[in-house]
């Protein structure tokens, strides 16, 4: 039996299961579902982006903890000790702004991707979609495709199913809980937090994060699947604001289709009047959201495209041309736009505005992140001590200073001051800070009483590296004159 006939039965059996859900009801009742993952031999095209994404976030996501920069965990979000350490680049709380501009650049481009190419994020790269995926498949290894999943939940309870359940379950903790350690390793240096959990001997956060993450992943990929898309997921609420009519998204060719028919071996489907959809549902049984998408858009639809590899598919076996389902745009179904004249239209002022927006911040960013200096100074003038006349009849005022040496090497530094006549350093003028550290330095400051009239004075405070004349950070503060 071809994937056609099959899907066609599966169909006929399922029609008064659907007459029932025609029965309206304030609370949607789950209603299971069992997509199809197999339709003709190998892995379709969709099929094989979809696993594409998928293997190239999971190699980021489980293995980036695992790579080490100047013997250190290279990206580590050190929250005790507040530092992110992304490769090169260590990141304090003075450095927020950065990690604010991360976050706009990364919703600006959401922005750009879904006005262009509609639910694209959602239908490959989102990790709903992604662990989704991941569990469908080890479902399918051990339990079957979609007829064989079928049967088995409506079989009575035997040996062989509480096997096969068990190993399935077993299989999708062990993913999970390996997936709340490599994100808990994302916080805390992977390594020791692996041998610390081999000795049973976690802190008590590490334990929360680590269950509630994969307790989440087993959860929402296990079980909830398409109800997080239809009715947790926020993005997919608010993404209609971002698209009009001449975003990507995934249509059914109604002219081309319909009238929709099985059609006959003696007679042309031109000559039965009808359109090119053979009625078989293989679309809707391979929907991971469960509909069918020749009822128009709908915002259960992640544009995974399942249902075009199927199409595509049902297309080559009856002899007609593949994209009854494809990717077009609004406007290019109802102008009968050519592909040339749909692209054209993606240069339009909104994705303009989004990309002229989305370029001066990752530029602004960029220029920002390069001439960063790796050193910063806190003053604070010293409360208890304000200006008191020194032995030798100057007038000294005492700080204290807060070094950070944001390198990754210890650093030596020089202290400088100006803007009195005669104002000299009286403490140590060089000082060492450690590498990524922070040391607290006591600065004493005096100057020339005649040049120093009562009341405050500005001064400026300058710190340099000395294995670098360029790195230095300079600030102002004031210097106070002794009360007649
Ligand atoms: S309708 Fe097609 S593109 Fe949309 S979710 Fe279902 S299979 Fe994926
Ligand atoms: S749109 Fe394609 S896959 Fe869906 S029922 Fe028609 S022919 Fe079958």
């Amino acid at each position: 039996m071809n994937a056609v006939d099959e899907g066609r039965q599966v169909k006929e059996a399922s029609a008064p299961a659907k007459q029932a859900e025609a029965i309206e009801s304030l609370y949607a009742k789950r209603i299971n579902i069992y997509p199809r993952a197999k339709i003709g031999d190998g892995l379709a095209w969709f099929q094989k982006w979809r696993w594409a994404t998928i293997w190239a976030t999971q190699i980021v996501f489980y293995g980036l903890p695992w790579l080490m920069w100047n013997e250190r965990q290279a990206v580590l979000f050190d929250l005790a000790a507040r530092r992110f350490y992304v490769f090169g680049l260590v990141l304090w709380p003075q450095d927020i702004v950065y990690l604010t501009a991360l976050l706009v650049i990364a919703a600006l481009s959401l922005f750009l991707f879904t006005a262009v190419g509609g639910r694209l994020w959602c239908g490959y790269a989102c990790p709903q979609t992604v662990y989704t995926e991941i569990f469908m498949w080890i479902e399918r290894r051990i339990e079957g495709d979609r007829v064989r999943r079928m049967l088995l939940d409506r079989q009575p309870p035997s040996a062989r199913k509480f096997a096969l359940k068990a190993a399935k379950h077993g299989a999708w903790i062990a993913v999970a809980f390996w997936t709340g350690y490599t994100f808990v390793g994302y916080f805390t240096p992977i390594r020791e937090f692996g041998a610390e959990l081999l000795r049973l001997d976690i802190g008590g956060w590490s334990a929360f994060w680590v269950l509630f993450y994969g307790f989440a992943t087993y959860g929402n990929a296990g079980w909830m699947r398409e109800q997080v898309c239809k009715y947790m997921c926020p993005y997919a609420r608010f993404q209609s604001a971002m698209f009009d009519h001449d975003t990507l998204i995934v249509t059914y060719d109604s002219a081309r289709g319909e009238p929709r028919g099985p059609g006959s071996r003696k007679k042309s489907r031109v000559e039965l009047g009808l359109g090119s959809c053979v009625d078989c549902d293989l679309c809707v049984q391979v929907c991971p959201t469960g509909i069918d998408i020749r009822n128009g858009l709908q915002y259960e639809c992640i544009g995974c495209a399942a249902c075009i590899d199927a199409c595509n598919h049902v297309m080559e076996r009856t002899g007609q041309p593949p994209g009854l389902i494809r990717y077009s745009t609004s406007n290019a179904l109802r102008l009968g736009l050519d592909a040339g004249a749909m692209w054209r239209r993606v240069f339009r002022p909104r994705v303009l505005v989004y990309s002229a927006v989305l370029l001066s911040i990752t530029a602004a960013l960029a220029t920002a992140v390069a001439l960063r200096v790796p050193l910063k100074l806190d003053l604070i003038r010293d409360r208890g001590a304000l200006a008191r006349e020194a032995d030798d009849g100057r007038v000294e005022n005492v700080y204290r200073m807060q070094v950070s040496n944001t390198t990754e090497a210890r650093r030596r530094f020089k202290v400088t001051a100006s803007g009195l006549p005669g104002l000299t350093v009286a403490s140590e003028p060089g000082f060492e800070v450690g590498a990524a550290a922070v040391a607290t330095v006591p600065l004493r400051l005096l100057a020339d009483a005649a040049a120093v009239a009562p009341g405050s004075h500005k001064v400026e405070i300058e710190i340099r590296a000395d294995d670098d004349p360029a790195v230095y950070v300079r600030e102002t503060t004031t210097f106070l004159g002794l009360r007649q």
